[in-house]
């Protein structure tokens, strides 16, 4: 080791006692570090020293195995395997030349650098998990780059870098796989407790953190967010002892950490804290080592690795972390895991005992039972082998071991009644995996399924085999025919070869114009998936080159962004970021079709065929399946995104002019697009090219031009713009005199037209904030400047079809040329007209007969001057003849006519007091409670949902909302004393229609949002079963009876499920989710066990038989309740709880100060309401604070 440490090793040995004191660049300097301790220090160095030199023979084991449990004494003990070690260098810190000798130990979990190979506690821990990418960056150097941070070591060779590399990219993908499966990974989540001690010897405190078994170790609290810590220390091994009255030891057997907390009450928690750790930690290993008292359990059922510490507690099998990430991603209907250490409630005596009966061995001896070696996993192998291994083996039961009886069903749940009365667990696996029904039938009239005959026959295990098969998903062998799959095929060997200019390669996204100077002439060759680029055509060797399938996007430039005129950008997988150029626009089209046919899979060939800026695979979610983010191959041309999604068969087609929503959640990188009945959720997998699509696609789904078609459009492809204008106008200005003669304030039309070219979705318009002129005369501006006009090319053709005097001659060519508009023209046109022809015919009111609209639309529709009437003339035609020319149904044209009246009596009936006679759409809501001065009288149009009822109301009140005040509006009902929080989409309208005189519409905060959210971003999976409080109200003679009894509940996707207890094979009852309506809150009287109830009412959908249940469901804790309510509300609402960016969909946030007219309403909602009647509602408001404190 020495002679490879000659390079530039600092001499300075003397630091070596202070391998606790970070090295990173970021931090303060090393030196002034080690010196301050190098004369402080104190006992626990000494104490160090003599103990480290005694354990001098403990040494961290070479690749991981370790030949048998108890894992205590092993200095290794997180057991999680050793992915790879060795020694490089690290970059030196800040002001210094001298790079640093470094042990450097990666596994799952951890990167960790150490002073000696022999040392426990690291200088630097980096999760896996906050690794972003992995940079070859040259002279046998690597960077590792984390969210702010990036290290930046040097090997010894090219070969040890890229093996490096090679480990490090491979496991980084694992963690990143995992972490959008999991959150519970994140080491710290859950911390006992947290906060900075003193290390004794060490100048600053050091930011310390007890979690679960382990107690970590932070320069500061920064760093602690960030996830990078110093070391940390397991408790498994950990001793603690109170030396005085501030300080205390945690002594292990390679050291002791002398602590000194601020106060001695601090310190009586900071060692309670670390006993129960310790506790934690001894226990956990109880489940693991009683389940490696089996020798096959300790190593991975699927790749061999050491101590496998994770299960599969229905398929029987054990197995690492790397192969659990994989099981995850097939779902709990194929393999439920838990951990040996973490999930410690599931592990009763059966069931450790049915794994020591099982264990991987005889377990594999089905499930791997014709595996063919080539298909076999070993410890180095990718996540890619490994998730097709395991979908193989266990989704679709490739490699088992088919029972006598496949395919013969009554057989084989015959056979499976006979052998579970015997101790055959094996036999029964076999039997269960090849297709026996777990519960089937059994013919006999008392123990009618295997579950009852194992259960009297006393076979606990095999009940317990059989409990946790109640629900599994058989394997199935039909082998769908997925694009993740394809992608690893060999490309097609595509050649092509010529002159390209190149610049270097990049890290980030090009920002500035690149001139010619920026590149180099070079000669590349583009064969059998490589692509290489060398100095010249005559040179044998390459100056460099890439792998295609490694691309992951190609995007081509607009003409002239560059200083050659055309440019394509490729992004690799390992985030850089590659500009060729050509002034050859011949040359540039034959290059990206050869490299984007090289990375594009067969099965996503079609996208081949689009004339596309931008072409590459993401990875993506939707709604359907929001656990394991697929592949899938996206290509954008102009603004349709074409997609080539994994489980479906054709290209699909979004057109983004036409989204409801696009929002990006920068925390998680997520780029969100909604249009009509889907969500697609395309994940940030590397940073760059996701950038990359982000912008594109925003820019792709924002108004792409000046003329109509490039606007955003709605889904009657109708600008949005036009739409949103004559929607307003209809609403408030059908009774304005002069309606679009009127010219509005000029500034505020050119501010709201500039917002609506920004991004019309966006702009709500609402009375009281926006003026019918002003709107009026944004819609006549944007026809007036519209590129090519309303009527297109062919105007003219309009405007000479005047000059037949003949009225049916002229309809006719009216007819002709509108058959004859393109389709967003006629869309428009069509609306248009439609709305002009309804504000004539209220000009009784609003002074515009067709004559003065003509005059004024004649003009702005033609961009004419104005000076003969032709224009004005074809726009009187049309809209005289609006039901000729357009086909207009009559009768929905009067329904339309009927609805403005509606409208317009409303708003002259528009008095404060409210309720009465006409004013069915008059309604009264309140703020934040039941009261007179809380009273607020709102105009329900049809299509107002709660989020824009809310906003309506807070604007009223001029209330400023942040972006953690989750409003609300609740719809109350006081009889009953219980309420519900509408979902923010759920249109009012009907809602209102259905209260009864008992309820009534309140607007406050919702208190438990910002929890219910945090626990459903938790969540893999939107489900949730447990014990619930079960009251049916039954009506007996008049009365009604009942009382609370525990159930056992499962609610999943569909349906929620009622089990008599929790080991009941079959539910009781079941209610389909969507006919379900969740209450907060039960009634006093009908004695609730606890105030954390929730009322249910179920409303059967089928006409023929009405039926109407409701019942009351009562939790034993806050959290529970909400836990169950936010399952309830992602499912009932596809897992939309909270809009993306709610203040956005506010026009424009305005903080307006508070008006003094309303000070006695109280801004913080009342809590602990004294009316007694809704107790069991305040109650859940009682404590906002709750939600942050267990979350
Ligand atoms: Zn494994």
């Amino acid at each position: 080791m020495a002679s490879k440490m000659s390079l530039v090793v600092p001499k300075a040995r003397k630091a070596r006692y202070s391998s606790l004191c970070s090295d990173d660049e970021l931090l303060e300097d090393d030196t002034n570090c080690y010196e301050s301790v190098s004369e402080k220090r104190s006992s626990w160095i000494e104490d160090f020293g003599s103990i480290s030199g005694s354990q001098n023979s403990i040494y961290l084991p070479n690749t991981g195995h370790v030949s048998a449990p108890p894992p205590r004494e092993d200095p290794a003990s997180t057991s999680v395997p050793i992915i790879k070690m060795g020694w490089l260098y690290k970059n030196p810190p800040q002001g210094s030349l001298i790079y640093q000798h470094r042990w450097v130990k990666l596994d799952a979990e951890y990167l960790r650098y150490f002073d000696t190979e022999k040392d426990v506690y690291s200088k630097r821990i980096i999760p896996t998990l906050s690794i972003t990418s992995v940079v070859n960056v040259g002279e046998q150097k690597f960077e590792v780059v984390t969210h702010n941070r990036t290290f930046l070591f040097r090997a010894e060779s090219d070969l040890e870098r890229s093996e490096w590399v090679s480990v490090l990219k491979s496991c980084v993908g694992v963690s990143h796989a995992r972490t959008s499966l999991d959150v519970t990974f994140n080491p710290c989540v859950s911390s006992e407790m947290k906060g900075y001690l003193e290390l004794r010897g060490l100048r600053s405190k050091l930011y310390t953190v007890v979690c679960a078994d382990k107690v970590f170790l932070y320069k500061n609290t920064e760093d602690y967010r960030l996830g990078i810590g110093i070391t940390s220390i397991d408790m498994n091994v950990g001793n603690v002892k109170e030396v005085d009255r501030r300080a205390f030891d945690l002594t292990t057997p390679y050291r002791i950490f002398s602590f000194v907390a601020d106060t001695d009450q601090l310190k009586d928690q900071w060692v309670e804290a670390m006993r129960n750790s310790i506790a934690e930690a001894l226990s956990n290993y109880e489940v693991a080592e009683r389940i490696w008292a089996e020798p096959s359990n300790q190593m991975c059922a699927d790749c061999s690795a050491a101590k496998p510490e994770w299960a599969a507690i229905n398929l029987c099998v054990v197995f690492c972390k790397r192969c659990a990430g994989e099981h995850r991603g097939l779902g709990q209907s194929i393999s439920k895991v838990r951990s040996l250490k973490m999930d410690k409630k599931v592990w009763t005596d059966d069931l450790i005992q049915l794994f020591l009966a099982l264990g991987n061995e005889r377990a594999n001896q089905f499930w791997a039972a014709n595996v063919p070696p080539s298909e076999a996993l070993t410890l180095n192998s990718s996540s890619e082998e490994r998730r097709r291994f395991i979908a193989a083996k266990y989704r679709e039961g490739k490699y088992r071991r088919y029972h006598p009886l496949f395919g013969n069903q009554r057989e084989l749940n015959n056979a499976l009644c006979i052998n579970v009365q015997s101790s055959d667990v094996c036999e029964t696996l076999a039997l269960v995996f090849c297709g026996a029904d777990v519960s089937c039938d059994s013919g006999d009239p008392e123990l009618t399924s295997p579950i009852a005959l194992a259960q009297h026959h006393g076979q606990n295990l095999q009940l317990e085999f059989l409990m946790q098969n109640r629900n599994t998903e058989l394997p199935r062998s039909e082998v769908k025919v997925a694009i993740d799959r394809v992608h690893y095929m060999a490309p097609p060997s595509v050649t092509h070869n010529g002159f390209l200019f190149k610049t270097a390669s990049m890290a980030r996204p090009i920002t500035e114009k690149k001139g010619k100077e920026d590149f180099s002439r070079r000669w590349c060759v583009l064969n059998d998936g490589n692509f290489s680029y060398y100095e010249s055509d005559k040179n044998a060797t390459p100056n460099g080159g890439l792998k295609m399938k490694e691309i992951v996007c190609l995007a081509v430039s607009p003409p002239e962004t560059h200083g050659y005129d055309h440019t394509f950008e490729l992004y690799s997988e390992a985030e850089r970021l590659y500009l060729f150029g050509t002034d050859n626009p011949e040359a540039m089209r034959e290059w990206v079709k050869s490299i984007a046919k090289s990375f594009i899979p067969a099965a996503a060939e079609d996208l081949l065929l689009k004339d596309f800026e931008r072409i590459g695979r993401l990875r993506y979610k939707d709604r359907l399946n929001r656990e394991m983010s697929r592949l899938g191959w996206f290509c954008l041309v102009g603004s349709s995104l074409h997609i080539r999604l994994e489980e479906h068969a054709a290209d699909e087609t979004i057109d983004l002019q036409k989204l409801q929503e696009l929002s990006i959640q920068s925390e998680n990188e997520v780029l969100v697009l909604v249009e009509r009945g889907r969500t697609l959720y395309i994940e940030g997998e590397r940073k760059l090219d996701f950038q990359g699509w982000a912008a594109a696609i925003q820019r792709a789904a924002g108004s792409s031009g000046d003329t109509l078609s490039q606007q955003q459009l709605t889904e009657a492809d109708i600008p949005v713009i036009v739409e949103r204008c004559i929607h307003f106008t209809t609403q408030y200005g059908l009774t304005s005199e002069g309606i679009y003669r009127k010219s509005g304030v000029n500034s505020k039309i050119a501010a709201l037209l500039e917002e609506f070219r920004r991004d019309a979705r966006c702009v709500w318009l609402k009375e009281g904030e926006h003026q019918v002129d002003d709107v009026s005369n944004v819609l006549k501006r944007f026809f007036r400047d519209i590129e090519e006009g309303l009527f297109g090319l062919d105007a003219h053709s309009w405007l000479s079809a005047t000059a037949f005097t003949d009225e049916s001659s002229r309809i006719c060519q009216y007819r002709l040329l509108f058959s004859n508009l393109p389709r967003v023209n006629q869309a428009t046109l069509r609306a248009l007209v439609n709305h002009l022809y309804c504000v004539q015919r209220f000009a009784d009111l609003n002074q515009m007969n067709l004559h003065n609209l003509a005059i004024v639309f004649g003009p702005t529709l033609f961009q004419a001057d104005g000076k003969d009437y032709s224009a004005g003339r074809v726009i009187e035609d049309l809209i005289q003849h609006y039901v000729t020319i357009f086909d207009v149904n009559e009768l929905q044209l009067k329904k339309q006519l009927d609805e403005i009246t509606y409208i317009i009596k409303l708003r002259d009936n528009l008095t404060p007091k409210a309720g009465t006679g006409s004013g069915d759409f008059i309604c009264t809501v309140y703020l934040e409670e039941k009261k007179d001065t809380a009273e607020q009288h709102v105009k329900i149009p049809a299509t107002m949902t709660a989020a824009e009822l809310t906003f309506e109301i807070l604007d009223r009140r001029k209330i400023s909302v942040k972006e953690k005040d989750y409003w609300c509006c609740f719809e109350v009902n006081e009889k009953e004393e219980m309420e519900r929080p509408l979902h923010y989409q759920e249109k009012v309208l009907p809602i209102f229609h259905s209260l009864g005189t008992d309820s009534h519409l309140l607007v406050k905060k919702h208190f438990s949002m910002e929890a219910m959210l945090v626990y459903l971003a938790s969540k893999v999976e939107v489900s949730k079963h447990g014990m619930m409080k079960f009251r049916e109200e039954r009506s007996l003679l008049g009365l009604s009876t009942g009382s609370f009894n525990d159930r056992y509940f499962i609610l999943t996707n569909t349906s929620l499920r009622l089990y008599k207890e929790v080991r009941s094979n079959r539910a009781e009852r079941e209610w389909p989710v969507k006919c379900l309506k969740v209450y907060h809150g039960i009634k006093k009287k009908l004695r609730p066990p606890t105030c954390w109830g929730l009322t249910v009412i179920y409303e059967s959908e089928k006409q023929e038989k009405q039926e109407r249940q409701q019942w009351c469901l009562c939790c034993d804790t806050q959290n529970e309740m909400r836990e169950w309510f936010a399952t309830f509300m992602s499912i009932q609402n596809g897992g939309r709880v909270w809009p993306a960016e709610w203040l956005k969909s506010r026009a424009t946030s305005r903080s307006a100060p508070l008006d003094a007219r309303f000070g006695n309403v109280s801004l913080i909602p009342l809590r602990g309401s004294e009316n007694e009647m809704r107790n069991s509602v305040a109650a859940f408001t009682a404590d906002p604070l709750a939600l942050f404190r267990n979350v």
